[in-house]
């Protein structure tokens, strides 16, 4: 049976970086973004016989349609990896609701979303696996970040109630918990303000987390589990 596999968040950062890896495994690849343009030229990088679809996670709509399309011109899609997300960094008593529920609905919702188009079309096919990318802050916290926190803590209890629901269906599901890595998201931290709490003293690649990534989609034995991929922030944090 093809591999095939939809990297919701695969136009940049991270979900790139698995593209990329997965690419070269030979995987059939969905880039899916909000920016067409983006997720085009990345899918168009990666040289082989990969697609392009805009979606907005957080849009039920827009997922259930990009599921049709994506079945309609790369077969079934038995390889889900969830790298979309967004941040809105501030104080709680700051932050707005708006700022809060665009949040929850990308990093959590979204999530959620694209699990059961996915867990659909796995039952079918009698197996899968999916990655969803979390963060060392849903399982530590952090000040700043309290909604983001929830959003991921969120992800990660979600994440692990489905695979208990569908480990019978021969369907997996792990989380990759990043600590600080190089992509748009932390574009405009001071990387020298972090180096104290990282064991390792510097944020991580793409790559780095997308080899965990990897790992998780195709390791038969391993569902419900959280890797934290954070170069050591957890042992000090
Ligand atoms: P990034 O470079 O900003 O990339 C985010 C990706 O998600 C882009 O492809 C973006 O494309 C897509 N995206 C955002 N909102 C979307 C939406 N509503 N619908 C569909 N796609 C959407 O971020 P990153 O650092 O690679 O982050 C990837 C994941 O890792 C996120 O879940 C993030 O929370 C998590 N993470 C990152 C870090 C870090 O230090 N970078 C640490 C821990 C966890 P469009 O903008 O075109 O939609």
């Amino acid at each position: 049976m093809d591999k095939v596999c939809a990297i919701f968040g695969g136009s940049r950062g991270i979900g790139r970086a698995v593209a990329q890896l997965l690419a070269q495994k030979g995987y059939r690849l969905a880039i899916i973004a909000r920016n067409m343009e983006v997720a085009k030229a990345t899918a168009g990088d990666l040289g082989g016989d990969h697609l392009a679809f805009s979606c907005d996670v957080s849009k039920e709509h827009d997922v259930q349609n990009t599921f049709e399309e994506m079945e309609k011109h790369l077969g079934r899609v038995n390889f889900l990896v969830n790298a979309a997300g967004i941040n809105r960094d501030n104080l709680l008593v700051r932050t707005n609701t708006e700022d809060m529920l665009s949040q929850l609905h990308t990093n959590l919702l979204g999530s959620m979303l694209t699990c059961k188009a996915a867990v659909k079309s796995m039952i079918q096919q009698q197996g899968g696996a999916i990655v969803n990318v979390g963060s060392i802050v849903g399982l530590k916290g952090n000040s700043g970040q309290c909604v983001y926190s929830a959003s991921k803590g969120g992800l990660i209890g979600f994440s692990r109630a489905l695979a208990k629901e569908v480990g019978r269906k021969k369907i997996r599901v792990n989380v990759v918990a990043p600590g600080f890595v190089h992509t748009d998201m932390t574009k405009n931290l001071k990387e020298e303000h972090f180096k104290e709490i990282i064991a390792l003293g510097r944020f991580g690649e793409p790559l780095e987390v997308a080899h965990a990534v990897v790992f998780l989609l195709e390791s038969p034995y391993i569902t419900g589990h959280v890797l934290v991929v954070d170069g050591g922030l957890q042992l000090i944090m």
